[in-house]
């Protein structure tokens, strides 16, 4: 089992460093080897996105992704942007299933902006599917119409293939889970979510033993704030998928604690946070490392096809908050405040 390591900028360094603790520990004999991604790699390489970048992540099971981007490269001419590393890995290995969890773990449940009676124990999965619909659609541009009027347009799309392949995945997850799936669109006003909706009920015929149900997005939006616990899967196209994703990360106030997974029809992978490169903490050894460590067990499930050690991990994240240890973003009177070091100390010596 390989892993490609690319800790990218700012505080990506610092928390992939100790989500390669936690995988070591586990004593898998999985082989990890590092390259540079993102501003790091445009600083050595010229490039964010190295060949010899790419040629690691070829070799390897599953990528490990921290973070990119920083101010020093917001001048930079758009193909040579830190950002620019990671849509190229999306691109190059077809990552079109984005599984974003949103949990909320007890003892945080008062960081939610939501009262913590209706957060409280959330344990949500979002799957957004990430390489098509109105992001990617042709024609697009701007244009002067036949009034003579300047006019913007895109175009939403999805082929029944790419709709069959994020159903399939959406039933499958949910298989690990409460076997409930709830497939977002907006079936009453646009066609092709219509079309999505009529593939994603055939695809159901063959999961039998998971319940689907349907919702419009505008619906979705507001029962995620309502009553997100009624959700178990969300499974949802890219442009809806975007939204109601961060919508649910904010459930949890925890932006430090997310993980997330863009996986390809072979089961490889990239795993990442959903927070950026905090340029504001970096280097000051604060960063919460929970979310790259939790995006390392889902790298375990999903790519390494590890479920145990996977739920070891997730466990011993859970006991480090139940015994109160806390990085600064999350920090509350009464607990035991670490920087991101002793928060891979804590994790490890909880496994
Ligand atoms: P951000 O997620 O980096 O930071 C937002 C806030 O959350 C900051 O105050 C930061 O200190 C805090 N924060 C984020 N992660 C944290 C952690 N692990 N522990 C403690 N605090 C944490 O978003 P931003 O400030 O909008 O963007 C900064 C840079 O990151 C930009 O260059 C942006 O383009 C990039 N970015 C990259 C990714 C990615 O690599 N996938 C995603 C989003 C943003």
């Amino acid at each position: 089992m390989k892993i490609a390591v690319l800790p990218g900028d700012g505080i990506g360094p610092e928390i992939t460093a100790q989500a390669v603790r936690v995988i070591n520990a586990l004593g898998l004999g999985i082989e990890m080897s590092q390259a540079p991604v993102g501003g790091a790699a445009y600083d050595q390489a010229g490039d964010p996105l190295p060949a010899a970048t790419i040629e690691l992540c070829e070799r390897s099971d599953a990528i490990l992704f921290g973070s990119v981007g920083g101010p020093q490269y917001d001048t930079l001419p758009r193909p040579m942007r830190p950002e620019q590393g990671l849509l190229r890995l999306r691109k190059h290995f077809d990552l079109y299933a984005n599984l974003r969890p949103a949990i909320v773990y007890p003892e945080l449940a008062h960081a939610s902006s939501l009262k913590s009676e209706i957060v409280a124990g959330l344990d949500l999965l979002i799957i957004r599917e990430l390489t098509s619909d109105i992001y990617f659609g042709q024609p697009r541009g701007v244009r002067i119409n036949e009034s003579g009027e300047r006019e913007g347009f895109d175009t939403m799309r999805y082929t029944e293939s790419e709709i069959r392949r994020i159903a399939i995945t959406a039933f499958q997850a949910a298989r690990g889970r409460s076997r409930k799936v709830c497939s977002v669109d907006k079936a009453n006003v646009l066609e092709t979510t219509q079309f999505w909706r009529d593939v994603v009920t055939d695809v159901h015929k063959d999961f039998a033993d998971i319940e689907l149900s349907h919702m419009y997005v505008d619906n979705a939006a507001m029962q995620l704030v309502r009553n997100p616990r009624q959700f178990d899967v969300i499974v949802t196209g890219n442009m809806f998928g975007d939204i109601l994703s961060d919508e649910a990360s904010m459930l949890t106030g925890s932006i430090g604690m997310l993980p997330s997974a863009s996986i390809n029809a072979k089961g490889f992978g990239l795993y990442e946070p959903i927070h950026g490169s905090a340029p504001d903490i970096a280097g000051k050894r604060i960063a919460n490392p929970l979310a790259t460590i939790l995006s390392a067990a889902m790298l375990l499930r999903h790519s390494l096809g590890q479920e145990a050690p996977a739920r070891r991990v997730e466990a011993a994240v859970r006991k480090v908050l139940a015994h109160g240890f806390r990085t600064a973003d999350i920090t509350e009177p009464g607990c035991k405040q670490v920087d991101t070091v002793a928060m891979g100390d804590a994790v490890l010596a909880a496994l």
